[in-house]
């Protein structure tokens, strides 16, 4: 049972946001270019557990996906939890091409990507990391339970090799199913009943803090970077607004409702609410009349009246309309 489902993280729908509102010649394009691929592509490796998890039985396993949850004054972040009535399972997971070397010496992992060898953090370290901040967290709540966790790596082309003992809590995300069973048999005794499964899964609901980045400090970006208006997605020439039509000049293109992606991107830029003065500046409109005729459009939550009116983000400003999940993306 999937007690909290993954979205698109709101980090890569900033990125993809400002991607689409800054100019390409801008110097920090490339880097937050690269960001947004290095993102997709963790985001991708992570909807492979999701995948592979309904291959277990419906019941007794509930599952809650990507949590950020506060500790010691910061956050820690766990892809995938399972909470059975036996045990406890973090899954790390890890979107990396190339040869993956765990050295055991230094606790480092070692990617062989062509010529190039680098280092990244030990996601083995990292998971026990986390299981020692959850236990913390829940040792009073359910001082019986055992924790254990797995590091899934996304990709079936990645290959995997250790300088020593067998690698039982690292594997492909395509066997995650088969090592969950096996934790099921050394896991035998019960620890939690069904009550405290739920108050387990309340609690961490709870603590759940979902990032809120502000994308325009963590780039440096000034309001001066943001392009302003309609870009014809054919061919690049800023569009014009003609009755309620968007128009190329330059190429004839035509839409009715560019303005919608541009709003929601100015949610995602700037702050989850617009009024119609910043509407008409971000479209570089002059019409009053029009900014109102599309911010009614979008039926948004509204307060205020005449010129103290505020158009709020709606609550289901979805993640999932950006339809990136499904296709398969580049390893880092
Ligand atoms: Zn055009």
């Amino acid at each position: 049972m999937v007690v909290k489902v993954r979205t698109i993280p709101l980090r890569i729908l900033k990125d993809e946001a400002l991607l689409r509102n800054i100019s390409p010649q801008c110097p920090d394009y490339s880097v937050i270019e690269n960001d947004y691929y290095r993102r997709k592509a963790g985001y991708w490796g992570e909807t492979q557990i999701d995948h592979y998890l309904r291959l277990l039985p419906k019941d007794g396993y509930y599952i809650l996906n990507d949590l950020r949850i506060p500790f010691a004054g910061r956050y820690f972040q766990i892809d995938c939890l399972i909470l059975t009535a036996r045990y406890c399972l973090v899954i790390e997971s890890k979107n990396i091409k190339g040869i993956l070397f765990f050295d055991h010496v230094f606790d480092q992992l070692i990617r062989t990507n062509g010529d190039l060898q680098e280092a990244f953090e030990d996601p083995i370290t990292q998971a026990k990391n986390i299981l020692l901040q959850l236990k913390a967290i829940l040792k009073e709540l359910v001082p019986n339970l055992p924790f254990d966790f797995i590091v899934s790596i996304a990709s079936s082309k990645t290959v995997l090799k250790s300088d020593s003992q067998p690698m039982k809590q690292v594997c492909h995300a395509y066997s995650l199913v088969q090592k969950i069973l096996e934790m099921d048999k050394f896991y035998s005794r019960e620890a939690l009943n069904n009550f405290e499964i739920e108050e387990v899964c309340k609690l961490l609901l709870k603590l759940h803090s979902p990032d809120q980045p502000n994308i325009m400090k963590i780039y440096g970006l000034t309001d001066r970077d943001i392009l302003k208006g309609i870009y014809c997605p054919k061919c690049a020439e800023k569009m014009a607004l003609h009755n309620t039509k968007w128009i190329c000049r330059k190429c004839d293109y035509h839409s009715k409702d560019a303005h919608v992606q541009k709003i929601k991107d100015y949610f995602l830029i700037y702050r989850p609410f617009i009024t119609n003065k910043q509407l008409r500046f971000f479209l570089d409109i002059p019409s009053r009349r029009s900014a109102y005729r599309m911010l009614t459009s979008c039926q948004l939550r509204l307060t205020g009246n005449g010129k103290g009116r505020i158009y709020y983000a709606p609550p289901s400003f979805s993640p999932n309309e950006i339809a990136i999940a499904e296709e398969e993306q580049d390893e880092i």
